[in-house]
C-alpha cells in the first residue's frame, strides 16, 4: 500500500517555498496540487473552492482533464465533494464510484479512480472548499494521511481567506467566507439596527503557519499550555473569582480540558507535523468548532465552547496582544457581536456608537436584553455561531423586530432593511407627537400608562415620551450589574437619583426580585431542581429580612418627605404580603424615632404573579393598597409553561380563554374593592393585548418605552366601552376556541384601531 513518502512535515517546508515564490494565484495552487499527489503519492489531487454563491468549483487539478477546471461546478451536498462541503467532515473511501453520493463528471475522466480521500478546506469553523486526492487503486487511507490531509487543508484555507485566489474565479461570485448568511434568533429588543460588526471579545488571527523550527514551537506550545494552566489555578484559588465575573464552575471546566489529554495530544501532533504552535492550537480549534456547528445538543455544544474559550486563551498568549483586533475606539455604527456579555460589559460601551447587540446566547428575560431595552437597542439572542460567523468591520443587520440577523447582507437585503429602519424612524416621530396628547380612549376613559425601567439610563424616557410616571422599577437590575452587594448608601443613592430624574412623577419600587433565573454574580447560588418556583423574590425577603429591611430603609430615607410606593414581588398568599408589610412598618417606626422625615404618602402593594393568589383576591385587595400583575410570570404559573423554555413559552396565548378570566376577575375584585389594579407584565406594551386588558377594565398600564407610543395609538382610536361588551359576551359565552385573539384582531382592523 502506497504511504506518504516524506509525511506532512516535508509537505509543508514545500508548501512554505511554494508560498513565497513570486508567482500568480493559479501557478502556485498548480504547483501545490502537484506537490500534494507526489506527497501523498495519489494519482489526482483536487482543490475546489466554494463560491460565494454556494457553489464548488474546482479551481486546480493534478491527474484530472486540465480543461475541467473552472468548469467543473458542483452546489453543496452534491456528489462527494458536496457532501464533505456540507458536513465539515473527512471522507476515506477505497471506492469512491460505489458510495450513493458519487456523481460523475464525464469532462473530468474521473471514473478510473476507486480510492478517494476528500477534507474539508476550514477556517475559523467556516468551510471554505474541498481538497481531495484519488487513487486508481482500492486504497485505503490511513488516520495520519487524514491528517496530514487536513493540515495543508488548513493552509490552502488560508490562501482561500486572503482572496488571492478569487481573481480566478470566471464568475464573480465572492468567496464563502464572505457570504451572505441570514440568521434567525430570538428577539431580545426591538428596533432595527445597521452597522459593522465588533466582536467584544476580539478573535486572534494566524498568519504564520508552517514551523521552520519543529522543536522550538513544540517548546512555544508547551510553554503556552503550562501559563494558560497556570493561570487558571491562580483564578480558582484566588477564591474571590466572582469578583473577576468569572465564574467558578466554568473554571473548573477550564482546567478539566487544559488537562485533557487528547486536545493536549492532537496540539502536539499538529506541531510534530510541521505547523507553528498558533497554527496548532487553531487547527485543533477549527475542527473542534465545525463539530460545534453541527452540534444540537446544548449541553455538548456549551462544552465545545469552553474548549473555544481555552483555545482562544492559548492563542491569545501565543501570538502576543498585537495580533489581537484591539478594542480600540468602536466605529460610529458598531453591533456588537458576542457569546454572551453581561449588562456591566454593555454599559460599558460608548452607547451613542451601538446600532444593535446579537449574542450565541440570551434568552428574552435574560439580564442583557432588560438592559439593552433599556439603552433602546436593538438586540437578538440565540444566534447560532455568530462569533465564528462574523468577521470585525462585515455589515450587519440586527432586526430585532422579529429576531432576524443578516450579516454581509447584499445590496438589496440592505436597501429592504434600511427602509424598514427608516419607516420605524417615522413611526417614532408619529409617536412622539402623541407625547402631550392626553390618553384618553374615544369614548373619554383615561388609561394610565407608566414605564418600566431599573436603572438610571431609563429614566430620561419618562420625558420622552409622556409617561405618567414608572410603574414598575425592578430594583434587582443594580443588584445584578454590580460586581457585589451595592452596600446600604449605594442602594439609597441610586433610588434618590431616580427620584430626582423624575420629577414630580411616582415610581413604584419593586423590592428585590432575585432567585430563579436572577442571579447575583458574587451570591452564592443553591442548586434547585424548579429554580422558578424556588427560592426566589418574596421568599428569599422574609426568610433573610436583613437584606429585605436594608432595602426597604434605603427606600424610605431616599423618598425623604415626597410619596413612595414599594410592591413586593411573588405574592402568593395574603399572609406573606401582611409579613412584608410589618416590616416595613418596623423600619417606618426605625426612621421616625432617630429623627428622619418619612415619605410624606406611602403605597404598599402586591405582585400577582402566582396563581394563588387570584383564589385569595378580595382579601389581599382588602390589605393592599394596589395590586399589579406580572403577567410574565403569571402566564409561566398559571400555564405551567417555564417562560425561560423556548420550546414552551409561547404555547399558549395571553388572551386565551383563561388567562383572559383570571385578568377579569383581578379587575373586577380590585374595583369592587376599591383597591387599584395594573399590569406591568410585557402584555401591557402590546397595543392587542392592551387593548383586551383596557377592555377587562384596567386603567393603568405600565410598559417598555418603546411599547409607549403603539399603545398609546391604540388607545387613542379605541372606544373602550365597545371593546368591553365584546370581551365580556364572550368570555361568558365562549366556545371551544382557546384564544380570542382572532375575534379582538378583527374588531380592531375593522374600527381602525392601529395594532
Ligand atoms: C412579570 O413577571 O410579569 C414581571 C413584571 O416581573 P419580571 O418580568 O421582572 O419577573
Ligand atoms: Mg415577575
Amino acid at each position: 500500500m502506497p504511504s506518504a513518502p516524506g509525511g506532512p512535515r516535508l509537505l509543508l517546508r514545500r508548501l512554505r517555498e511554494i508560498m513565497a515564490e513570486p508567482v500568480g494565484a493559479q501557478d502556485r495552487l498548480d504547483k501545490i496540487v502537484v506537490l500534494i499527489a507526489a506527497n501523498m503519492v495519489a494519482e489526482v489531487c483536487s482543490v475546489y473552492v466554494l463560491r460565494g454563491d454556494g457553489v464548488l468549483e474546482l479551481f486546480a487539478t493534478e491527474g484530472l482533464k486540465r480543461e475541467a477546471v473552472h468548469l467543473t461546478t458542483m452546489r453543496a451536498g452534491e456528489g462527494l465533494v458536496g457532501l464533505i462541503a456540507s458536513t465539515a467532515e473527512p471522507l476515506a473511501l477505497s471506492d469512491a464510484q460505489s458510495h450513493p453520493s458519487f456523481s460523475y463528471k464525464p469532462e473530468t475522466g474521473e471514473e478510473i479512480y476507486h480510492g478517494f480521500l476528500g477534507v474539508p478546506l476550514l477556517r475559523a469553523g467556516n468551510t471554505l472548499g474541498v481538497l481531495v486526492v484519488q487513487n486508481r487503486t482500492h486504497r485505503i487511507y490511513t488516520e495520519e494521511e487524514i491528517e496530514a490531509l487536513e493540515i495543508t487543508a488548513m493552509v490552502l484555507a488560508e490562501l482561500v481567506a486572503t482572496g488571492e485566489l478569487q481573481a480566478l474565479a470566471p464568475v464573480e461570485t465572492g468567496s464563502a467566507l464572505r457570504r451572505p448568511v441570514s440568521q434567525r434568533g430570538v428577539s431580545l429588543s426591538d428596533g432595527v439596527g445597521l452597522g459593522h460588526v465588533v466582536l467584544h471579545e476580539p478573535r486572534v488571527v494566524v498568519k504564520n503557519l508552517i514551523a521552520e523550527n519543529i522543536d522550538a514551537e513544540l517548546e512555544r506550545l508547551e510553554e503556552a499550555i503550562a501559563e494558560v494552566r497556570a493561570s487558571i489555578d491562580e483564578l480558582i484559588e484566588r477564591g474571590d473569582v466572582a469578583h473577576h465575573g468569572e465564574h467558578r464552575e466554568v473554571l473548573e471546566t477550564f482546567r478539566m480540558f487544559a488537562h485533557d489529554q487528547g486536545w493536549l495530544r492532537r496540539m502536539r501532533e499538529a506541531v510534530t507535523s510541521g505547523l507553528t504552535a498558533e497554527a496548532a492550537v487553531e487547527r485543533v480549534q477549527s475542527d473542534n468548532r465545525a463539530r460545534m456547528l453541527r452540534q444540537t445538543d446544548p449541553y455538548l455544544r456549551e462544552r465545545l465552547h469552553d474548549l473555544d474559550d481555552l483555545a482562544n486563551r492559548m492563542l491569545h498568549r501565543l501570538v502576543g496582544r498585537d495580533m489581537v483586533a484591539e478594542r480600540t475606539s468602536l466605529p460610529d455604527n458598531a453591533i456588537l457581536v458576542a457569546r454572551s456579555m453581561g449588562p456591566a460589559a454593555l454599559l460599558d460601551y460608548d452607547r451613542s456608537r451601538l446600532r444593535g447587540i446579537v449574542l450565541e446566547e440570551g434568552g428574552p428575560t435574560s439580564h442583557i436584553a432588560i438592559v439593552a431595552r433599556a439603552l433602546g437597542l436593538p438586540a437578538v439572542g440565540e444566534v447560532a455561531n455568530a462569533t465564528s460567523l462574523a468577521d470585525p468591520g462585515d455589515a450587519m443587520i440586527v432586526d430585532g423586530s422579529v429576531g432576524d440577523v443578516q450579516i454581509r447582507p447584499n445590496s438589496d437585503v440592505e436597501a429592504a432593511y434600511a427602509e424598514k429602519a427608516r419607516l420605524r424612524a417615522r413611526r417614532q416621530e408619529q409617536y412622539r407627537k402623541l407625547r402631550d396628547l392626553p390618553s384618553v380612549t374615544k369614548d373619554d376613559v383615561a388609561i394610565k400608562l407608566q414605564l418600566n425601567a431599573g436603572l438610571l439610563v431609563d429614566l430620561p424616557h419618562l420625558a420622552e415620551t409622556g409617561a405618567e410616571g414608572v410603574g414598575l422599577f425592578r430594583t434587582e437590575l443594580q443588584f445584578m450589574v454590580a460586581e457585589r452587594m451595592p452596600t446600604a448608601s449605594e442602594q439609597q443613592a441610586l433610588y434618590s437619583a431616580a427620584f430626582a430624574e423624575a420629577g414630580d412623577l411616582p415610581i413604584t419600587f419593586r423590592t428585590l426580585d432575585i432567585g430563579g433565573d436572577k442571579i447575583l454574580p458574587y451570591m452564592q447560588s443553591i442548586e434547585e431542581e424548579n429554580p422558578a418556583l424556588g427560592w426566589r423574590a418574596i421568599r428569599i425577603g422574609l426568610d433573610r429580612p436583613g437584606l429585605l429591611r436594608m432595602q426597604l430603609r434605603a427606600l424610605l430615607k431616599a423618598a425623604a418627605g415626597r410619596p413612595l410606593k414599594i410592591m413586593f414581588p411573588m405574592i402568593a398568599t395574603c399572609d406573606e404580603f401582611i409579613r412584608a408589610k410589618e416590616i416595613v412598618e418596623r423600619e417606618k417606626a426605625h426612621l421616625s424615632r432617630h429623627g428622619h422625615v418619612l415619605p410624606s404618602d406611602l403605597e404598599l402593594g402586591a405582585m400577582l404573579e402566582v396563581p394563588s393568589l387570584l383564589f385569595q383576591i378580595r382579601e389581599i385587595c382588602a390589605v393592599a393598597d394596589f395590586i399589579s400583575v406580572g403577567s410574565n410570570d403569571l402566564m409561566q404559573f398559571l400555564f405551567a409553561i417555564d417562560r425561560e423554555n423556548r420550546r414552551v413559552a409561547n404555547r399558549f396565548d395571553p388572551l386565551s380563554v383563561p388567562m383572559l378570566r383570571a385578568l377579569r376577575l383581578v379587575a373586577d375584585e380590585a374595583q369592587k374593592g376599591g383597591c387599584k389594579a395594573t399590569v406591568c407584565g410585557e402584555i401591557g406594551g402590546r397595543p392587542l393585548e392592551a387593548m383586551a386588558l383596557i377592555a377587562l377594565g384596567f386603567r393603568s398600564l405600565s410598559m417598555s418605552p418603546a411599547s409607549l407610543g403603539p399603545v398609546k395609538a391604540m388607545l387613542l382610536e379605541l372606544n373602550a366601552g365597545q371593546v368591553a361588551s365584546l370581551i365580556h359576551e364572550e368570555l361568558e359565552h365562549a366556545g371551544s376556541g382557546d384564544s380570542l385573539r382572532p375575534l379582538l384582531t378583527r374588531f380592531a382592523e375593522s374600527h381602525g384601531i392601529p395594532i
